[in-house]
């Protein structure tokens, strides 16, 4: 199986270049973000849990993350291809947990793809998206906060993952084909 996470703050065009990469190379995608927005949508006990701690642009905390990660896997395990994530890991302890629960099925990360955007250009971005998603977490004081988190609480699975070897990324600005087309160069040369 080949198992990508796709890496980067928010707004610098993961859910748009993961969509395509599964659809290119037939793999699950799962974005974390678009579940707990769905179990908000449902008004379920989890979107209840969740709702106020996206709002403030916060991380939902880790130990929820776990069971959602298992019931996402399972539905893939129907996928012989693999899959790409999108918003997960954000954590150090997420990406722990995530290499344990792949073990279980003797299966591991095999690319970690970060998307390099400028924080400005990604401040931009989200600040247009609001107005056309109307997306609660993309007032510019919670993009701002976003951004923090992304800095203090994910930014370090970079070395995380450099140590295992994993890492790589490309310029995730200019058009959408042509980031897409150096995405599949990375994808490509990974596989051989
Ligand atoms: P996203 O659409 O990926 O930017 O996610 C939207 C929000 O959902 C984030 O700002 C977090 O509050 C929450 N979220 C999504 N994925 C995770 C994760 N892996 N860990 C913690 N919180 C998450």
């Amino acid at each position: 199986m080949y198992n990508l996470i796709l890496f980067g703050p928010p707004g610098s065009g993961k859910g748009t270049q993961s969509a395509r990469i599964a659809d290119k190379y037939n793999l699950v995608h799962t974005s974390t973000g678009d579940i707990f927005r769905t179990e908000i949508r449902n008004g379920s006990p989890l979107g209840l849990k969740v709702q106020s701690i996206i709002e403030k642009g916060e991380l939902v905390p880790d130990d929820l993350l776990v069971d959602i990660l298992r019931s996402a896997l399972q539905r893939a395990a129907g996928n012989i291809n693999g899959f790409v994530m999108d918003g997960f890991p954000r954590t150090i302890r997420q990406a722990e947990d995530f290499d344990k629960l792949l073990k279980e099925t003797s299966e591991s990360v095999s690319l970690v793809l970060a998307l390099d955007v400028d924080e400005e250009e990604v401040v931009k971005r989200l600040l247009k998206r609001a107005q056309l998603e109307s997306r609660k977490d993309d007032t510019e004081e919670v993009i701002r906060n976003r951004m923090k988190v992304y800095h203090s609480q994910t930014y370090p699975l970079m070395d995380y993952y450099s140590k295992q070897g994993k890492f790589q990324s490309v310029r995730g600005v200019g058009s959408v084909d042509n980031i897409f087309e150096d995405i599949c160069k990375t994808i490509d040369g990974s596989m051989s």
